[in-house]
């Protein structure tokens, strides 16, 4: 199959590389010029659980982009994800499916302006990735993902894509209620990214902390809120006892989440936006108290004006 891997940083990475090694031919179309120069020189060098492997796979600039594929899979950070859709417009072909895996939300509203409904697919991957330098991919760990259709007459079209990837060992599900499954893990991302991002501290540290329990709650709420407007039900306690599990050490206690590498480490913008600051201008819309998500959107824009020079 012919896929296309659009935003191919540490995610895009790990699902191209995969893809790849069973045989697809896969394009990594990526805006960082100096990564994608590195990926055709020398290969996409990959670092899987100590293992050292450098792979041939074809790297593009958006704007350079000319083949329409069977399979996009989108992996920009949030605040990408449009200008990346306004810059490969030629090869959305008329039968080609656009599998959306990014973190956040309101993302599908964003891609039905470029993309034929019937042709979109939405996810929520559990794989993980980093990046240690420019065409350099580390992957540790194990995965899943969930997929569905937006269109409800395209199952059968979405469990072939999942098929795809599961072949490539990434461990496709098709979901009943992947909109369930966005919400959920956005719950995660609006409590432990955020929060360890303001506190500066793992997961672990974070859970310690004597205003852990009843904060979580306070910002897990306002999500249910808004997220009951779209149809979604989350059980506030059954939410919040999932991201208890994970302050645990051999769960993920002693990582940084990804905002926290982001913008702490990296001085990188975060997607804040479509996480907390979704909730929060969502509650505006709807007229939902959303003062915790409002404040720790308000925090983390602040951070990142300081941070970011
Ligand atoms: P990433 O930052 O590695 O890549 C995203 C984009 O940023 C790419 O276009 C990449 O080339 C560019 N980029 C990365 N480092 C750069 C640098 N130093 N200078 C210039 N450009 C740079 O993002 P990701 O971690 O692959 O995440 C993509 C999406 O997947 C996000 O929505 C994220 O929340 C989600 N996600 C990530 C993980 C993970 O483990 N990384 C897990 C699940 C979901």
């Amino acid at each position: 199959m012919k896929i296309a891997i659009v935003g191919a940083g540490a995610m895009g990475s790990r699902y191209g590389y995969m893809l790849h090694k069973v045989g697809n031919e896969v394009l990594l179309v990526d805006g960082w010029k100096e990564h994608v120069d590195i990926i055709n020189k020398e290969g996409l060098t990959v670092e899987e659980n100590g293992a050292l492997n450098k792979v041939k796979i074809p790297a593009v600039l958006p704007e350079d982009a000319t083949e329409v594929p069977d399979l996009i899979i989108l992996f920009t950070k949030s605040m990408g994800l449009e200008p990346m859709l306004k810059s490969i417009k030629n090869i959305l072909g008329k039968h080609t499916r656009v599998l959306c895996l990014l973190n956040g939300l309101g993302h599908s509203e964003t891609i039905e302006k470029y993309v034929d409904r019937k042709n979109i697919l939405m996810g929520v991957t559990l794989w993980t990735a980093g990046l240690a330098g420019p065409g350099h991919a580390v992957l540790v760990g194990d995965g899943s993902l969930e997929v569905q259709n937006v269109d409800s007459n395209m199952d059968v079209e979405a469990k072939e894509i999942c098929d795809i990837l599961s072949q490539a060992g990434l461990k496709a599900h098709y979901s009943e209620d992947v909109l369930f499954s966005i919400w959920r893990k956005a719950c995660v991302n609006g409590t432990l990214n955020s929060c360890c991002t303001i506190f500066d501290c793992n997961i672990k540290e974070f859970g310690e902390l004597k205003e852990a329990p009843q904060l979580i709650r306070n910002i897990i709420k306002e999500f249910a809120n808004v997220a009951h407007k779209y149809g979604v039900e989350l059980n506030v306690e059954e939410v919040a006892k999932g991201i208890e599990k994970i302050y645990d050490p051999s769960q993920a206690g002693e990582h940084y989440p990804s905002m926290h590498q982001d913008l702490i480490q990296n001085h990188r913008f975060t997607e804040i936006d479509y996480i907390n600051g979704y909730v929060s201008r969502k509650g505006k819309e709807f007229n939902i108290n959303t003062q915790y998500n409002d404040l720790i959107t308000a925090i983390i824009h602040g951070k990142e004006q300081l941070i970011i020079k």
